[in-house]
């Protein structure tokens, strides 16, 4: 694929420029939790400020009912957050079909762009009414870019000039990093509760990895189609066929593969729930337990894998890393991970979970990368081509 257009080279000056960024951030009481998102979009805004436009950014929030207003997704804590991040105020724009003129020198936001109908079906109506606010079209939504929606799709088609943004640049440059840069050996990693998210990505990645690690409620599927014992852990019934496929091609090409040889599991769901260690060794899982995390010999024989790895791709967390007895295994691999990358591996870490474990295990700024985009950057793993992508080099 042809490489991205680069905002460098656009002249911007007294210029409007429409910029599609992703604060898809979650919120808990109309507070951000976690504002990863909006800086990550910082070095574009003030990129384009510094240059002398006026920048109009626009984003979705959740899934509010399309074409619907609901003050629960509403941008407003998103301006608010940004005011702080810019250091300068930042315009409010409640209707994208009513154009004003917009400064150079000036940020606004467009309210959350689901509240208009036509955005998730890509309605070129939508997008030729968000043509008219400006000359030139910055794509930087990362986290969307899988979308065939209208701000990022139908739009940019429309404008005589599109770019993609700073964001766009450094994520699809990380990705080719696991695509086509690849330094050996490749470890992935992939963990998370659904198997089906995750195959098109295995199916992709597996003839160019040399190390596979599956933990996770995902790794049951696995382990159930080898015939192992998983107790009542979670598992996919339609996903065994898949799941067997993928070991035996990963077989068939002399990779190496690691399951859970144990997990910390226990008799229900629950935070409080007493943390057993069973092996998955014919008749040693009990059939009343469930697997919530890696156990001990699974983690050291991981650890293993990551030693000497070069370049680690890392995606979905090895158990319910979110309550304190079973997140271990998922906190010492981030350690372990993040070790390897101080003696010079290459790391990126993708998934608003994997990177939330990071943060706690306080590794963050250890890793290569840390990607903004879950299902994004799935896709862009599996080998599929990306609508705002496409949109960006028509
Ligand atoms: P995903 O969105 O597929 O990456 O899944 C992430 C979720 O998987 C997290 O919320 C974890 O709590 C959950 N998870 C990880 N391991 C397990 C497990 N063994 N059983 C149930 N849920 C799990």
């Amino acid at each position: 694929m042809s490489s991205l257009p680069t905002l460098r080279s656009a002249s911007l000056r007294g210029r409007r420029v429409f910029v599609r960024v992703d604060f898809n951030v979650p919120l808990q009481n109309g507070r951000i939790t976690d504002d990863r998102r909006i800086r990550s979009a910082l070095p574009t805004i003030q990129y384009l400020l510094q240059a002398g436009a006026a920048v109009l950014l626009c984003s979705h929030l959740g899934r509010p009912k399309e074409g619907q207003r609901d003050s629960a997704y509403s941008l407003q804590p998103v301006r608010s957050r940004l005011e702080e991040l810019l250091g300068q105020p930042v315009g409010w724009i409640e209707d994208p079909f009513k154009v004003t003129p917009l400064s150079p020198g000036q940020v606004y936001l467009l309210e959350n762009i689901r509240f208009f109908p036509g955005e998730t079906k890509n309605d070129p109506a939508l997008a030729q009414a968000l043509a008219t606010w400006a000359d030139v079209y910055v794509g930087d939504a990362f986290g969307s870019l899988h979308r065939a929606h209208a701000s990022v799709d139908a739009l940019p088609r429309l404008m005589k000039e599109r770019y993609a943004g700073f964001l766009v640049e450094a994520e699809w440059a990380n990705a080719q990093r696991l695509l086509t840069q690849i330094k050996s050996p490749y470890l992935v990693v992939v963990g998370g509760a659904k198997v089906s998210d995750k195959l098109p990505l295995l199916r992709n990645l597996l003839p160019k990895l040399d190390r596979l690690v599956i933990g996770g409620g995902m790794s049951y599927t696995f382990l159930y189609a080898q015939g192992l014992p998983i107790g009542k852990s979670l598992w996919e019934p339609d996903q065994v066929e898949a799941a067997r496929e993928i070991l035996r091609e990963a077989e068939r090409l002399g990779k190496r593969v690691l399951l859970p040889r144990d997990s910390v599991a226990a008799s229900e769901f629950r935070r409080d729930a007493e943390p057993k260690v069973f092996t998955h060794q014919p008749g040693e899982f009990p059939p009343d337990f469930m697997g919530l995390d890696i156990g001990p010999q699974t983690l050291e024989a991981a650890s293993s894998f990551v030693t000497g790895s070069q370049t680690i791709f890392w995606n979905g967390p090895m158990g319910v890393f979110e309550w304190e007895a079973f997140r271990t295994g998922t906190l010492r691999l981030a350690e372990e991970i993040a070790a390897e990358t101080k003696k010079g591996a290459y790391s990126l870490i993708g998934g608003g979970d994997t990177a939330a474990a990071v943060e706690m295990a306080g590794v963050a700024d250890q890793m290569s990368f840390i990607s903004t985009g879950g299902g994004a950057l799935l896709e862009l793993l599996a080998g599929y081509e990306l609508p705002g992508i496409v949109a960006l080099l028509s």
